[in-house]
């Protein structure tokens, strides 16, 4: 008889996306050698190599399980194969990694302490016990300490600290769990924590019993952690809370409360299914969740808030020191008032040094500053207010290639970037306020990094139409690039269209505080007819003066003077209590805004809810952007039903009267109806103004899909009832969930835009 050889086969795979970094090849290593597989993997510029050699059965299994068992923080977008002839391997083997040519890898994002990890931490018998810089192959530092690529632990700020021979052995060992994790250390060979004084001086104490010590006294800790420097008090201490609002500077912002585990988040706010799977991600944002009332959280976290931002621990440090001081900690950005976050080790010093009474620091550099990243939960589904840490660099996949690569330089008010080439559109972390150097450096800087980062040489650049804005100059000032102007309504809705992997055309309702129009005005009310490339204006809330320009913004007492002065032809009821508060100069401001003097006119649906805030006595002049609109959505009564009515003109493009709203809203107050209904009613108005829009560009159109965007929609009682509305008529609604409705989208839709009009070339 004769004996069947088995053939065998070779087969070459490239695996793309992010793979680098997250354990792969040690994952590939156990997987080939399990399935009696020879051959090696690799990593080099495009991704993974691998090639295998054994049975085809064998082999057949090997590609089905890359895909479905890969790594936890493994991104794979593509494996592509191709037949080698055999080459009598019998051994697998890792390779070193390669990194000439062009480089065309991912960058993971930051991650969370994994369960093995966070297990090591509290034994006692292992060598990193309650080692606050412990990490592996599936968790820990990533964007934050990458200086280029291939991701490489000489190319991180890690280069500095040389492995000892147990760290080294682990990491160079195929089997173990640190296997290639490039910021493996452990208490021998890595960072240390150090406790400063306010002068940069070590203090006595052991640094992490120390700190906790000083937190439990109610004092001001500045704490550094991936992407920057956080302050921390006691989130139960009211004085404490309170003195690190008046050193910051911030006069109501609310602080984002760190607590132990979900467990401890619960007994805090109201913490669904949604939300808990959100904030155990590895991302870990902070989540905006319905506060509860009677907690331990002192008043002055979140002062008349009915929300709460909680995250729970995200690095070894913080489990430990939330551990230690067992309740929840204040824990907010490291800076004062509207500054970037600090992230360099003298910077801090300097700039937190009048507000921390202590530093718990280390010796790893941050190289580029990360915030905090902050969700809510709209029907089940995460919505991304500020996209950052925990989710940067990874890229937005979108549907169509870029035929060219492609920079938007975003808006200016929570700027962020986004370079885009291929089917990747990599938007940055959040930079800030484009309104000082600082900022501005971040901004310039960032692109830089990630040009390198990404192998990414833009040839068309999009800007915004807002010549004042800072990114727009930037753009403008580029040589050798074709350039692209962008309007901003038209940007939130193709955002929210890339957000949604969708294409329009549709009826793009963009509701925001400010953006430049193709007329030269202040738009901010619009409904739009877009798809990615163009759009027309289908119609707008009715222009409105803003009494001194940039001053109404800043004091929406302002809008209501405008608002109240059109809707009652100059005669507003008797008894109106903003009037009173703002009598004397509120004749004055009329005049301005009747005879347009200094008097910009806007369709701004950001504006009208202001003129309603004051109008309702909830807020004359705000400290923070979009304040009066936050507070009117909290003063809100849930359980009223009512709703006011705003009529739609029968022009093109169509104005939709606001003013209707401030009349209704008006007589109310004068009839004593109570401000938590009024709220209600006009949050009600809004929506039904929405509906009312789009059913008539429906009509015009025949279009039955609407996108909303615009900073607006991030007040769910209003997204909530616009979407409920609008389905009950039928429409498809599209809103974002990946991608910030705010202007930290603007880059991503200003990006497929470019893309878009670059196509039709
Ligand atoms: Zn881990
Ligand atoms: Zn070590």
């Amino acid at each position: 008889m004769i004996q069947s050889v088995t053939a065998v086969i070779r087969t070459a795979i490239r695996v793309e996306g992010i793979v680098q970094g997250v354990g792969f090849r040690p994952f590939v290593y156990t997987l080939a050698t399990g399935l009696g597989l020879s051959g090696h993997v690799g990593n080099d510029t495009d991704g993974v190599f691998v090639e295998v050699e054994g049975a085809p059965a064998a082999v057949g299994e090997f590609l089905v399980l890359l895909e479905r068992d890969a790594p936890p923080l493994a991104r794979i977008e593509r494996i592509t194969t191709a037949p080698l002839p055999p080459s009598g391997s019998a051994s697998f083997a890792i390779a070193a990694s390669g990194s000439a040519g062009p480089r065309r890898t991912l960058v993971s994002a930051d991650s969370a302490t994994c369960a093995d990890c966070l297990r090591e931490l509290g034994d006692p018998a292992d060598r990193r016990y309650r080692y606050p810089f412990i990490n592996c192959t599936n968790c820990g530092p990533r964007f934050t300490i990458v200086r280029d690529v291939p991701y490489d632990r000489p190319l991180t700020t890690m280069a500095g600290f040389a492995m000892c021979q147990r760290c080294a052995a682990e990491y160079h060992d195929p089997a173990d769990r640190r296997f290639h994790a490039q910021p493996t250390c452990c208490p021998a060979c890595g960072p240390r924590l150090a406790l400063l004084d306010q002068a940069g001086n070590a203090l006595p104490a052991e640094p992490l019993a120390g700190a906790a010590a000083l937190l439990a006294q109610g004092r001001v800790l500045a704490i550094k952690g991936l992407g920057g420097y956080h302050l921390a008090v006691d989130a139960g201490s009211e004085t404490a809370a309170a003195a690190l609002r008046a050193r910051k500077h911030r006069e109501d912002k609310p602080f984002a409360v760190l607590a132990a585990d979900l467990a401890a988040a619960r007994l805090l706010a109201e913490v669904d299914e949604a939300a808990a799977g959100l904030l155990t991600s590895a991302s870990r944002p902070i989540v905006l969740l319905p506060r509860r009332r009677g907690t331990e959280v002192a008043e002055a976290t979140a002062p008349g808030n009915r929300q709460l931002g909680i995250m729970l621990p995200y690095t070894p440090l913080h489990h430990l020191l939330i551990g230690a001081l067992s309740r929840p900690m204040v824990l907010t950005s490291g800076n004062v008032s509207d500054e970037p976050i600090a992230y360099d080790d003298t910077d801090a010093l300097a700039r937190l040094g009048t507000i921390a009474d202590a530093f718990l620091t280390h010796d790893r550099a941050i190289h580029i500053r990360t915030d905090d990243s902050v969700a809510r939960v709209f029907r089940a589904r995460p919505m991304l207010i500020r996209r950052s840490r925990g989710y940067v660099p990874e890229p937005v996949p979108v549907e169509h290639e870029f035929p060219r690569p492609v920079l938007a330089c975003g808006a200016e008010l929570k700027n962020t970037f986004c370079l885009a080439k291929e089917r990747h559109a990599f938007v940055s972390h959040h930079i800030g306020d484009l309104e000082n150097a600082e900022t501005l450096r971040s901004f310039t800087e960032g692109i830089e990094h990630f040009r390198r980062l990404f192998d990414l040489d833009p040839q068309v650049v999009a800007y915004d139409l807002h010549p004042e804005y800072l990114s727009t100059k930037y753009a403008l000032d580029l040589d050798g690039v074709e350039l692209c102007g962008v309007q901003h309504h038209h940007a939130h809705i193709a955002s929210c269209l890339a957000d949604n992997r969708a294409d329009g055309p549709v009826i793009g309702v963009a509701f925001d505080g400010t953006g430049y129009g193709t007329d030269g005005t202040i738009w901010g009310g619009e409904f739009l007819i877009a798809d990615l490339a163009t759009f027309e204006r289908g119609g707008h809330l009715a222009p409105v003066p803003m009494p001194g320009g940039a001053a109404a913004v800043r004091q929406p007492w302002r809008m209501a003077a405008a608002y109240l002065d059109a809707a009652f032809s100059g005669a507003p009821p008797d008894g109106l209590s903003v009037v009173r508060r703002n009598e004397a100069r509120w004749a004055a401001v009329v005049a301005m805004a009747t005879r347009g003097i200094n008097s910009p006119v806007t369709s701004s649906a950001g504006r009208l809810f202001d003129a309603v805030a004051a109008l309702l006595g909830v807020r004359d002049v705000i400290n923070y952007e979009g304040q009066a609109a936050v507070e009117l959505e909290q003063l809100a009564d849930t359980g009223e039903a009512g709703s006011y009515q705003a009529r739609v003109g029968d022009q093109t493009p169509f104005g939709i009267s606001g003013c209707d709203l401030v009349r209704a809203a008006a007589e109310d107050t004068a009839a004593g109806i109570p401000r938590e209904i009024v709220a209600a009613r006009f949050h009600h108005g809004v929506a039904a103004l929405i509906e009312d829009g789009c059913l008539l560009l429906r009509e015009r159109h025949g279009l039955g899909t609407v996108a909303l965007s615009g900073g607006v929609f991030q007040n769910l009682l209003l997204l909530h009832d616009a979407v409920a509305r609008l389905e009950a008529r039928g429409f498809r609604v599209l809103v974002h969930s990946r991608i910030p409705c705010n202007d930290g989208g603007i880059s991503l839709g200003q990006a497929v835009i470019a893309g878009a009009r670059d196509r039709l070339r």
